[in-house]
């Protein structure tokens, strides 16, 4: 490509950052960095009364967390600021004016009681609502400008023509083309002087420059629109690519309550929806929050609707995918999320971690069950990393270390191990004393000391083991066996437990 590639993601500030609104933000980086181009952030924030508190930090957050450094944006600069659009606010007016000069625009007085009623009756014909046009053809400009002089409230619409086709080119969907009869005049300028996103998308795309425009496909319908928007100016169009919805399998859902709606044989209906934080799916931020690695959470959201080509390696890092990724690879149809495959990626990648960034990343979750100066953490974390799908997991995986769960009698009932509460009786009683004689208490010796014994007992490792880690972790699944547990939990604590397993046997 020629000129500079100039992507954007411009996210409105109406909360976390979704997993599609992610998946975006990825695909415009990726394109602007396989280009050797730039990418923008702006934030879109002309719709005051959708903007959540904090949004905006966490948009600056979750970008840099995603490893989606921005080469222009509010908090790093940039020769085509200011990116938040109601800091540019002062700017738009001019640019509807000139439309207005030019015909492809109008003030409009109508009050919101009158466009209310004719919603209302366009309603009750069965139409869609449209606005009629009346004051572009009752009102001269001269007058408008008198009205707005003497303080009266106005907006400027969009001056859409009433027959013909609106069309533009989108690098996924091709030609897209609509009758302008099917189209409103949408408002442009409110009348608080704000532009609706409908304007300030594309003024600011002109002036920032933008190539590619890359959005969700719910964009799509009105991008005809858009582009006469362009033509009417005189400029050129970006190059449009709508990226179609990221969807979940799921089930159909009571959106309050949340819980299944039953069809009337008492069954849940299976459904594919949009992701959705209403229904309670994670957003970026949560993903993070329940231990994902974002650097996995990043590689499978890039496969959401994108493949490489010629390979089927499924492991990039952000790096690699700035070199392969490309836009032509893009899926049309929408992309399923799957939870499990995250989280089989997110293994994965804490499977390849140093030991050392798997110990730093894991102990701050094992800490808020473990007393450090209790456990020997760095040698759980080596038993613990590739048992790990997510680092939220590991509390549940080793509280029992910290106290002894329940004892659950029938776990001493074992087919693999041939074990039974009497073999299990035995074995406790034949371990014992081996324990309790240990000169150093190591796993080495805790290991040499019993598999060298064993023999004599006349048993089977597996019905010895399985009962003496069963007491004294409570446990049929650990992030180890028998005498690695013994070692964590050490002398004092493994006899006592010991003990009163075999009372209770
Ligand atoms: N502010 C819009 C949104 O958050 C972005 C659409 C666009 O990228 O043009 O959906």
């Amino acid at each position: 490509m020629s000129s500079q590639v100039r992507t954007r993601f411009a996210p409105s500030p109406t909360g976390y950052l979704h997993l599609g609104g992610l998946r975006t933000a990825l695909y415009t980086y990726l394109l602007a960095r396989k280009h050797g181009g730039r990418f923008i952030l702006r934030i879109e924030d002309t719709d005051q009364e959708r903007e959540v508190p904090g949004a905006v930090d966490l948009i600056y957050k979750s970008m840099r967390q995603a490893g989606l450094d921005y080469d222009e944006g509010p908090d790093v600069g940039g020769e085509y600021g200011p990116y938040i659009q109601t800091q540019r606010r002062d700017l738009y007016p001019k640019y509807a004016w000139e439309l207005v000069e030019k015909g492809g625009a109008y003030c409009c007085f109508c009050t919101k009681e009158e466009i209310d009623e004719q919603r209302k009756a366009a309603e009750a014909r069965g139409e869609t609502y449209k606005y009629n046009k009346k004051c572009l053809h009752t009102v001269s400009l001269e007058e408008a400008k008198r009205r707005i002089a003497a303080g009266e409230p106005y907006v400027i619409r969009q001056n859409v023509p009433e027959s013909g086709k609106a069309s533009f080119d989108d690098m996924l969907y091709g030609h897209v083309e609509v009758d302008c009869e099917t189209l409103d005049d949408n408002v442009l300028i409110k009348a608080d002087g704000l532009p609706t996103y409908n304007f300030a998308n594309v003024i600011d795309d002109h002036l920032m420059a933008i190539t590619h425009v890359t959005r969700g496909t719910e964009y799509l319908s009105s991008a005809p629109k858009y582009n006469l928007l362009y033509e009417a100016f005189g400029w050129k169009p970006p190059v449009y690519l709508h990226l179609p919805p990221v969807m979940i399998e799921s089930v159909l859902m009571d959106k309050t309550t949340r819980k299944p709606i039953l069809d009337e044989q008492g069954n849940e209906q299976p459904i594919v929806r949009k992701l959705s934080k209403r229904y309670g799916d994670p957003s970026f931020e949560d993903l993070l929050a329940q231990g994902y690695l974002k650097e996995a959470i990043v590689n499978y959201i890039a496969l959401l609707g994108w493949a490489p080509k010629g390979t089927n390696e499924e492991f990039f890092t952000l790096e690699e995918l700035c070199k392969v990724f490309d836009e032509n690879g893009i899926n049309k149809s929408p992309a399923i999320f799957d939870m499990g495959k995250l989280t089989w990626f997110n293994a994965e990648y804490i499977r390849c971690m140093t030991p050392q960034a798997y110990a730093d990343m894991a102990k701050p979750w094992l800490t808020k069950v473990l007393d450090p100066q209790r456990f020997d953490l760095d040698r759980l974390c080596e038993l613990l990393q590739a048992r790990t799908e997510t680092f939220a997991q590991l509390p549940g995986m080793v509280d029992f270390l910290a106290q002894m769960p329940p004892l659950d009698l029938s776990l001493f009932t074992n087919k693999k191990s041939k074990s039974t509460p009497e073999t299990s009786r035995t074995a406790l009683a034949f371990v014992r004393p081996i324990l309790e004689g240990l000169p150093e208490w190591t796993e080495a010796a805790l290991h040499d000391a019993v598999m060298e014994a064993i023999p004599q007992s006349g048993m089977k490792n597996a019905t010895v083991l399985w009962p003496l880690r069963i007491a004294i972790t409570g446990r049929a699944a650990t992030p180890g066996g028998a005498f690695e547990m013994a070692y964590l939990l050490g002398r004092e604590e493994t006899m006592k437990r010991l003990d009163a397993a075999m009372q209770a046997l």
